[in-house]
């Protein structure tokens, strides 16, 4: 079945109302100074010096670099850092491995302009570390707009000869807020070397330290230098001696391991572990999903071909997905279980029975709220306005209710929230869209009224996920390219792979 394509009859254009606000919004977000500071107040050397000693570290390993101390060879703490009510288990020397200091955050870099002809290393490195499977930790670079700040910076600086780069270590559950890397010294050497000094920096960043520490400090006891208790936990499945394949050892600037060893891995996990995630992948693919306020839920298929009007449309029933018939790029589900869909070429139709009613308009994408007022994004799209107008359905006709998105999605309330070709999120508060934090490539509303987006910090499968607190957005699991609220506050995701999961 196609569908015949049908121009738009109606509309008039509509002063950009939420696009100026945008403009302005993300303008000031790329020229936005970012600073980043686990903590300032007072200084209180004495408090990081002490901690220092009780992570273990003996004094001839800790160095006075006036404004920060340097810790056995590339381990940097600021002299500025309060320890406020630390998680870390005082006394304890982790093996392979841990400092006793973890961050409750993801790592978000930002990459100092000085380390602009460094970004694939970052890439690289950044890839390393999201790799390790059960992780918690996700690892991104930091873009302008998007929904999570940055934590950690990353610039060059001349270290001096011999140094490869060095690292803050994590304090206060925030990771190390700053890398250096020393270009003069790793520059001559090859891409893998290179990528490994940060992998290597970032792995501090996040509370790992050096695994061959065992050489020059011992396992349990008082340090003989500084008095401080000290009692080192092996982490079981790692070696109680030397992991000569550890991308964490020490001493090996431009020779070291260029991949995490199966070690390394073990050690991250045991800090970051996160248990089998609570998605649960379902049968088919899919490029779009939508789940109506009764709890139907339909997908478009995989098998796009412009020339039928998309891909199949799908239900899903008894554990699998059944075809209904006719084709289509985007969906979404009214209250009563009845979906609305838009063709390759830019018609929308109604399931009316067991055929599709084609109605008036053209759009690219629609969304229908619990209590059924239907928004769509027209066909006039242009980036540099934001995407194309926006029109709601009434009396059998659309009406354009001013603003510009790519995708939109209706709260139970009728209130429509869009995103735009920025990557801004808007909410329609009466007559005017209101920009909220953060940025986003899609977002999805529940029947109960939860708010999911995928935003814009990248991952392996699309992007993270995220939920709306009210004022922000928490972190939520899983990366993907397409969200679907239930009405039990459950997500359904659609990853870059055209998987689908739905959480439990
Ligand atoms: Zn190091």
């Amino acid at each position: 079945m196609s569908f015949k394509k049908f121009q738009f009859r109606k509309g008039h254009p509509l002063s950009p109302i939420c696009l100026l606000t945008l403009f302005l919004v993300f303008n000031s977000c790329t020229k936005e100074k970012l600073s980043i500071n686990n903590v300032q107040e007072i200084k209180t050397d004495s408090s990081i010096l002490a901690y220092i000693k009780e992570l273990g570290y003996n004094d001839s390993d800790i160095k006075d670099l006036g404004e920060e101390y340097l810790v056995d060879g590339d381990i940097v703490f600021s002299k500025n850092t309060i320890i406020k009510n630390t998680t870390k288990a005082k006394g304890l020397k982790v093996s392979q491995y841990g400092t006793g200091s973890h961050t409750n955050e993801n790592v978000v870099i930002q990459i100092d302009p000085s380390m602009n002809n460094y970004i694939n290393e970052i890439y690289s490195a950044v890839t390393h570390w999201n790799n390790v499977l059960d992780c918690s930790l996700d690892f991104s670079v930091y873009s302008p707009g998007q929904t999570t700040p940055p934590n950690i910076i990353i610039t060059n600086a001349n270290l001096g000869s011999g140094v490869c780069g060095q690292s803050y270590f994590p304090v206060n559950n925030k990771p190390g807020s700053l890398i250096r890397i020393n270009i003069n010294e790793i520059s001559g050497l090859p891409f893998e070397q290179r990528q490994r000094t940060i992998t290597h920096e970032l792995g501090h960043a996040i509370g790992l330290r050096h695994t061959n520490w065992q050489g020059h400090e011992a396992t349990t006891g008082n340090d003989p230098s500084n008095g401080a208790y000290y009692d080192a936990i092996h982490i079981p499945g790692t070696p109680t001696g030397i992991d000569a394949s550890s991308l964490m050892n020490s001493g090996e600037c431009g020779t070291g391991a260029t991949y995490l060893s199966d070690y390394d891995k073990i050690a991250i996990r045991s800090l970051y572990f996160q248990p089998t995630p609570n998605w649960q992948q379902l049968s088919g693919g899919a490029r779009d999903i939508s789940i109506g306020a009764d709890g139907s839920v339909f997908i478009i298929g995989t098998d796009y071909n412009y020339n039928n009007g998309g891909a199949r449309i799908f239900k899903w029933a008894n554990n699998d997905w059944t075809p209904i018939g006719g084709y289509a790029i985007a969906i979404a589900v009214a209250p009563n279980g009845v979906p609305w869909v838009v063709n390759s070429f830019g018609s929308i139709f109604r399931r009316d029975g067991n055929v599709w009613t084609q109605v008036p308009g053209g759009a690219k994408d629609i969304g229908i709220g619990a209590d059924g007022s239907i928004f769509i994004i027209g066909t006039d799209y242009n980036y540099n306005n934001g995407g194309a107008r926006i029109f709601k359905w009434a009396n059998n006709d659309w009406t354009p209710i001013g603003g510009y998105a790519i995708a939109i999605a209706v709260a139970p309330n009728g209130v429509p929230w869009m995103v735009n070709s920025f990557g801004s999120i808007c909410r329609r508060d009466g007559n005017v869209w209101t920009q909220l934090f953060g940025g986003a490539k899609d977002i999805g509303i529940g029947a109960d009224g939860k708010v999911y987006i995928i935003g814009t910090d990248t991952l392996n499968g699309g992007y993270g996920t995220f939920t709306w607190t009210g004022n922000s957005w928490n972190k939520f699991s899983g990366a993907g390219i397409k969200i679907a609220g239930d009405l039990n506050g459950k997500p359904w995701l659609i990853n870059s792979y055209n998987v689908i999961f739905k959480y439990f």
